[in-house]
């Protein structure tokens, strides 16, 4: 199965995508989590891209592109794949399609988790202690979901467009958010 995840920072997203992963025996991929480590790994695109990231806003799409279409043209995402934080914006939703059209793995479904801000800033809050991300602080979060509100949401009337959007309520517990998003996929 081949799914692209959408919904705001802090909407559980990367925690959904890793139950799932081992239910459908695909890899997750995650644009965040691949910027991260070249971020830590002080690579020529980390160095690029931190600036970005620690204002909470877009690295731009020509350094993700390039990581997107080195990461999809992998061998295991043949078997499927689910990309959570890509596309971001129109753009990237565009050149997804030309990358994967020409691999011949094209997006199934768009799941696309719905939060309200107010639980996110909540959630995003709880994150920032656990995890110490230096992008949750609550100046930063503000920016990243301003950044989604203007860029990224337009992003599911593109796949809404093609018939594979499917909305699911992502109040909820763990347990339950996955129940439904299992019962999207069969
Ligand atoms: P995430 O872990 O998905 O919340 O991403 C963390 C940060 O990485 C974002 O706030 C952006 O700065 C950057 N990022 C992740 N994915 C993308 C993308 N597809 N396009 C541009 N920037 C991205």
């Amino acid at each position: 199965m081949r799914i692209v995840f959408l919904g705001p920072p802090g909407s559980g997203k990367g925690t959904q995508a890793t139950l799932l992963k081992e239910r459908l025996g695909v890899p997750h991929i995650s644009t965040g989590e691949l910027l991260r480590a070249a971020v830590a790994a002080k690579t020529p695109l980390g160095l690029q891209a931190k600036a970005a990231m620690d204002a909470g806003e877009l690295v731009s799409d020509e350094l993700v592109l390039g990581l997107i279409e080195e990461r999809m043209a992998s061998d295991d995402t043949a078997k499927g794949y689910i990309l959570d934080g890509y596309p971001r914006n129109l753009a990237q939703a565009e050149a997804l399609d030309q990358v994967l059209g020409s691999l011949n793995r094209p997006v199934q479904k768009a799941l696309a988790l719905m939060v309200d801000e107010e639980q996110i800033v909540q959630r995003l809050a709880k994150r920032a202690e656990m995890e110490g991300r230096s992008d949750d602080t609550e100046e930063v979060v503000r920016n990243r979901l301003a950044v989604y509100r203007e860029q990224t949401a337009p992003v599911a009337d593109h796949y809404r467009a093609k018939g594979i959007l499917v909305d699911i309520d992502g109040v909820g517990t763990i347990e339950e958010i996955n129940q439904r998003l299992q019962n999207a996929l069969d």
